[in-house]
């Protein structure tokens, strides 16, 4: 979407030049052209986009777990007294990520695939090294030193520029593929503060192993899983046995394997249908119960507040949201009025039976793009829907049919089986006498395939676990395909 790239108006705010301060994490020098108080600053919008666009993750025991862990290694760092801050996402992809200044996710879809605090703390550590080591200012200083366009087009479109936000600017920022040399430091950081923390960093290249063997697990948020921003797992992880082998015999230290498991027991396991999901192009909300069909091929991602497809040619977007207006033609006057809309045919037409209103309009950003679009604000079950398609005015006859056709396919669920579509859990189970995991899985019936229970379980299906072990099932969940 490289034409909306936009970064937050603070990273361009005034800029303060240093002179290239030594960073007390990597000992190096930095040309860092923002202050500290400003990656901060950037930092807290991010998370506050993350969390709304996202959403996070309903354990409060389990979210008190991860930040406790996290607070305790981000005390042994460089920067004890950033606001340092580790939550869980609501998603399923394999995925952490640090925002400047202290942020620190992980989704609990990376923690169903752990098998221990120590590699929970391994992955935070790393994460943590990314915030000391000053990446993301390093970077974003460095597309301003080079001038590389950053921040054109911020577009004043509140819809479109929520859209944005959402995939280009916070996640631009989360985003930003470090190079080699920042995920090697951030990896040696993680381990300094593993150690510092007393767990043993032996656990991280179990984590390096689930990562070589997780390929991108589905479901999709807009967010690329860690191992996209973070390649070459096997290179990671001899550089980490390296580093244990210097270690000499004083590696060692808190595992954690059996607090840690009994802390993600019931863990929702795989995508949560009641927030909605998709069969095909076909999003289905089993809580809200509608169905909309989006384009063929295009790319979808259903966040917390907006389900949002983008073109192949990522020259075209349709977004739904939920409008805060009581009525369509409330909805409808509120979004055609707002300075910069032209506002163009409309029409008063029910959409599948349900009272709506659709307006073509065109809009101008401040950059001065000029874009098109068609705009349906659809009442249902007390609420109303906001179906937004736009595109560049000049690819426009491309998409003049498309947003139509997905606005009117809009409409109440009926399926019973989507309407009953309830999640997958985590389950733990102490094996009373020696199985291997093929026999666990005949024994202990999973609702998934026993590729996914050697994945989550970090063991082969033919290997032998010891009376007494811990083991991960998957329960529940019943998502219709
Ligand atoms: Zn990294």
């Amino acid at each position: 979407m490289g034409r909306f790239r936009a970064l937050p108006a603070l990273a361009l705010a005034t800029l303060t030049l240093t002179a290239c301060p030594v960073n007390p994490a990597t000992g190096e020098r930095q040309l860092i052209l923002i202050s500290e108080a400003q990656e901060i600053r950037m930092g807290q919008e991010g998370a506050q986009q993350v969390e709304a666009s996202l959403g996070l993750y309903d354990d409060p025991e389990l979210q008190e777990y991860v930040s406790q862990i996290g607070l305790e290694l981000a005390a042994t760092s460089e920067k004890p007294n950033l606001p340092w801050s580790f939550k869980i996402i609501d998603d399923v992809i394999v995925n952490a990520f640090a925002l400047p200044g202290g942020p620190i996710y992980v989704t609990r879809g990376i923690l169903a695939h752990f098998n221990s605090e120590a590699e929970l703390a391994g992955v935070l550590g790393h994460e943590i090294g990314h915030v000391t080591a000053r990446h993301s200012a390093e970077q974003i200083s460095r597309a301003q030193a080079a001038q590389l366009g950053v921040g054109v087009g911020y577009i004043f479109l509140p819809e479109i520029a929520a859209y944005g936000d959402v995939i280009n600017v916070s996640l631009g920022l989360l985003l930003l593929k470090f190079g080699r040399d920042d995920e090697r430091q951030s990896d040696d950081l993680g381990f300094r503060y593993m150690r510092r923390s007393g767990y043993d960093p032996t656990e991280m290249v179990d984590v390096f192993d689930m990562l070589g063997r997780v390929s991108s697990v589905g479901g999709g948020s807009g967010l690329p899983a860690w191992l996209s921003t973070h390649p070459d797992p096997g290179e990671r992880r001899q550089r980490m046995e390296q580093r244990l082998a210097e270690a000499g015999g004083e590696v060692g230290g808190e595992v954690g394997r059996t607090r840690y498991l009994q802390m993600i027991d019931g863990l929702m396991f795989g995508v949560n249908p009641r927030n909605g999901f998709f069969r095909g192009s076909t999003f289905l909300h089993p809580d809200l119960r509608f169905q909309i069909t989006f384009p063929d091929e295009w790319r979808t991602s259903n966040m917390a507040h907006q389900v949002v497809a983008l073109s192949p040619d990522e020259d075209a977007v349709v977004q739904l949201t939920l409008a805060a207006e009581a009525s369509a033609a409330e909805a409808a006057d509120t979004f055609f009025s707002q300075s910069g809309i032209q506002r163009g045919r409309s029409s008063r037409y029910p959409i599948n039976g349900l009272p709506a209103r659709t307006g073509y309009f065109s809009a101008t950003a401040r950059d001065s793009t000029q874009f098109r679009g068609l705009a349906a604000f659809i009442e249902y079950r007390e609420q109303v829907y906001k179906i937004l398609g736009y595109t560049m005015a000049d690819r426009w006859n491309v998409y003049a049919d498309v947003f139509p056709g997905t606005a009117e396919s809009f409409h109440r669920l009926n399926d019973r089986a989507a309407l009953d579509a309830q999640p997958a859990h985590l389950e733990i189970v102490r094996i009373d006498s020696s199985m291997t995991l093929a026999q666990f899985a005949e024994r202990y019936l999973s609702t998934v395939e026993i590729e996914t229970l050697e994945l989550i379980n970090g063991v082969g299906a033919e290997e032998t676990l010891a009376a007494g072990t811990l083991v991960k099932r998957v329960v529940g969940g019943t998502i219709p395909k």
